[in-house]
């Protein structure tokens, strides 16, 4: 109790010391008249009181430094009119406390919003996460009788319907994983930090894709370029980026991969040589479902997701993605993120 209300208790003690001096000094008792209100407005401002216990403090405090001040006025210390200095204290005091409650109502409400808004997202990413596990099986068994249909039916139509199956089932699949990703970017836990050594990040990717298409693959890191950063997730956005990159290019064009550091940041680059995006397209490739071509998208296993993800990637380590792109010459994307060591 008593540690809990220090402070009030300190504040009491100091007003009641004031009071004796105002009924004990021959003159200046206006000082430690106007100590006992300013010190009254200062604990105020430390303090969370309830409204009730304001207003009895309040009319505690005008009926004793009334009665010193009469004290005071009845000895002939001072005029009559001094006592106007007491409503005029409780004005002011009013007049802060109705401040800072508006104050306090204001954060508050800042606050109940922020946790409503947790909640929501925590209840979006449980129902995705819902929706992606409820759809694994389903996707699995079908494609589990799809491979039987494909297997008994080698060389005819029904092999080949079968094998439309399973890619449109492969596309079903890696929607409802890309969609859990996403929903799971918004989520303040998302990411996992750790050291992160670029230069390892990009040739564990190089080969991983290199054999996979026949490209001109090319690679340069900065020695020093590491950072704390989600190794994982960052995977998954240059992943998503040479897919994008190997899927626009053929045979013998070329696919660069490299990080530089540069003023407080380090970029991640993937450059093609391939289809290029035309430039009215180029606004609005890292929305979700956006597609330049929607014929190559479809046919290629594409998704539209891969680049919405690169962009939240980025973005949850606070950076950002952008592109050059010029059709028929190639393109560059770029992530750009701060490099943070800790
Ligand atoms: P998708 O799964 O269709 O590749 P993305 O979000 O990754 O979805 O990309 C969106 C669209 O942006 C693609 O369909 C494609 O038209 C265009 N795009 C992305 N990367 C490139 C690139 N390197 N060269 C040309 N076009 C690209």
């Amino acid at each position: 109790m008593v540690r809990k209300h220090w402070i009030e208790i300190a504040w009491g003690t100091f007003a009641i010391g004031n009071v004796a001096v105002i009924l004990t000094l021959d003159r200046w008792e206006t000082i430690p008249f106007h100590f006992i209100w300013v010190s009254l407005t200062l604990v105020y401002g430390l303090r969370r009181w309830s409204l009730r216990a304001t207003a009895a403090t309040l009319g505690t405090v005008m009926i004793v430094t009334a009665y010193a001040l009469a004290v005071v006025i009845w000895r002939g210390h001072e005029e009559l009119d001094e006592l106007s200095e007491v409503p005029l204290m409780a004005a002011m005091f009013v007049a802060m406390v109705w401040h800072a409650r508006r104050r306090l109502a204001a954060v508050d409400e800042a606050r109940r919003r922020a946790e409503n808004e947790h909640k929501l997202l925590e209840r979006e990413l449980e129902f995705v996460r819902d929706a992606a596990h409820e759809l694994r099986t389903p996707i699995t068994v079908a494609g589990g009788h799809a491979e039987l249909i494909r297997a008994a039916h080698a060389d005819d139509q029904t092999g080949s319907d079968a094998e439309v199956v399973l890619d449109e089932l492969n596309r079903l699949s890696r929607i409802s994983e890309r969609l859990l990703l996403l929903a799971a970017a918004e989520h303040p836990d998302f990411l996992n930090r750790e050291e992160v050594d670029l230069k390892a990040l990009i040739e564990d990717a190089l080969r991983r894709w290199s054999p996979a298409a026949a490209r001109r693959w090319k690679e340069h890191s900065d020695a020093e370029a590491v950072i704390r950063a989600d190794g994982e997730r960052l995977r998954i956005a240059l992943d998503a980026l040479i897919e994008n990159a190997v899927k626009s290019t053929e045979k013998g064009d070329a696919v660069s991969i490299s990080s530089r550091t540069n003023d407080g940041h380090v970029e991640i680059e993937v450059a093609d040589t391939g289809a290029g995006i035309p430039a009215d397209q180029l606004g609005r490739i890292f929305e979700r479902f956006a597609r330049t071509d929607l014929g190559r998208g479809r046919r290629a296993g594409g998704t539209g997701l891969g680049l919405a993800i690169v962009k939240a990637i980025a973005e949850a380590h606070d950076g950002r993605v952008e592109v050059e792109s010029t059709p028929g010459v190639g393109s560059v994307f770029r992530m750009e993120l701060p490099s943070t060591k800790r």
